[in-house]
């Protein structure tokens, strides 16, 4: 079947007990077992709950996985994720990503005895240098957040499965829609389903989908023993979230590209950083590896830091805020908030100076958003 029916039927069907149409919200901590010694499908909800399976199920179907895992945050699935790793394993991971990872990486797996390397995965010679005896995983993001930088995800599962060394990747910027990363060779795919899975930035959460058997096995161990799973609540609203999935992220693709074009001619601006428009120097990549964009997107000012806080304090209808993937538009400053956890040295390594806004466009009318920069920049 096609995405856009898989994202409407698939996880659930009527509900057994009534016929519900939509996956009920099982809003229960736990289940009678059936007799003594006999629990039934489900005993507890952080090991299980037919809410949060509706979801699970759903997501993997999506990525083309066997197994799916939805957690309370983002980042409590990263967490879940290193959690796979034990002291004395080292993984590795690609320079340029959320800043959330950057600190999971430098703070928790640090002080677990998890040695993380920042390593440039754009470069597949220093993959291969970079990968050692004790190498556990990769740990890939692409587009990166937010300097929109691509990584060639076939080339590198091809480098790691040489090497047998299982790899990740951070798919919240494009869904399921736009990539598909295990048909790419990746092992575990993640999701921040806070953005656009969700879609209505009025939940945080999180997920994994695997493909292999054993491996989806030890995601569920993990995901119990941590306790790092989704509330039912959380999990239907997700789910109703991704039954628009398709719709809302074509919109998201024409919104965006109309804005960055707008912005790639405005005198002011002096880069857009964009994987769709043509000066992107990973297009050709983008149109191989992607089949459309998110509504994310960066952009460089000229004027240094004042002229992007006129710019951030001037606009109106961009909200600014964190986070992004929302039916609404958000405007923010990487250096001062998303990515204030790197340090200065490794936010300018990365590429994220001061100049550099990013923006997730929503779906109101391009043009109105257009009108909104265009008036902002005039001030500025
Ligand atoms: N991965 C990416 C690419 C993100 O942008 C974010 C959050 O912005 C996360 C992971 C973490 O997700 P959450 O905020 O839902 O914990």
């Amino acid at each position: 079947m096609k995405f856009e029916t898989l994202a409407v039927h698939a996880g659930h069907g009527p509900d057994p007990a009534f016929g519900a149409v939509m996956q009920p919200i099982y809003q229960v901590s736990t289940f009678a077992f059936k007799a003594f010694g006999e629990p039934g499908t489900y005993d507890y909800t952080r090991s299980g709950n037919p809410t949060r399976a509706a979801l699970e199920a759903c997501l993997a179907t999506l990525e083309g996985g066997t197994r799916g895992f939805a957690f309370c945050t983002g980042m409590a699935a990263e967490a879940t994720a290193l959690g796979l790793l034990s002291a004395g394993d080292h993984v590795i991971v690609h320079d340029d990503l959320y800043g959330g990872t950057y600190r999971l990486m430098t703070t928790f797996a640090a002080s677990h005895g998890i040695r993380a390397e920042f390593v440039n995965l754009r470069d597949t010679d220093r993959l291969r240098a970079a990968i050692r005896p004790e190498t556990r995983l990769i740990w890939t993001e692409t587009p990166t957040n937010p300097m929109m930088n691509l990584l060639d995800l076939a080339a590198i599962a091809d480098i790691a499965r040489e090497r047998g060394v299982p790899t990740l990747c951070d798919n919240t910027f494009l869904s399921p829609y736009f990539q598909r990363p295990l048909e790419l060779g990746i092992d575990i795919v993640l999701h921040s389903t806070t953005k656009y899975i969700n879609g209505h930035s009025d939940v945080v959460g999180g997920a994994l989908v695997t493909r292999d058997e054993a491996l989806g096995q030890r995601v569920a161990v993990m995901q119990n023993a941590l306790g790092t799973a989704e509330s039912p609540f959380d999990c239907f609203l997700v789910l109703r979230g991704v039954k628009t999935l398709p719709l809302r992220m074509e919109a998201h693709h024409r919104n965006a590209l109309a804005v960055a074009r707008f912005l790639e001619a405005h005198p002011k601006i002096s880069a857009v950083l964009h994987p769709w428009l043509e000066s992107h120097p990973q297009h050709e990549l983008a149109k191989r590896q992607m089949t459309g964009c998110s509504g994310v997107f960066s952009f460089r000012m000229d004027g240094g830091g004042e002229a992007v806080r006129r710019l951030l304090e001037g606009v109106r209808l961009f909200t600014l805020a964190e986070s992004l993937g929302g039916v609404e538009s958000l405007i923010e400053h990487p250096w001062t908030m998303t990515h204030i956890s790197m340090p200065p040295e490794a936010r300018l390594a990365a590429g994220i100076t001061e100049d550099l806004i990013r923006i997730s466009v929503g779906l109101e009318h391009p043009d109105d958003l257009i009108a909104d920069l265009a008036e902002a920049l005039d001030r500025v």
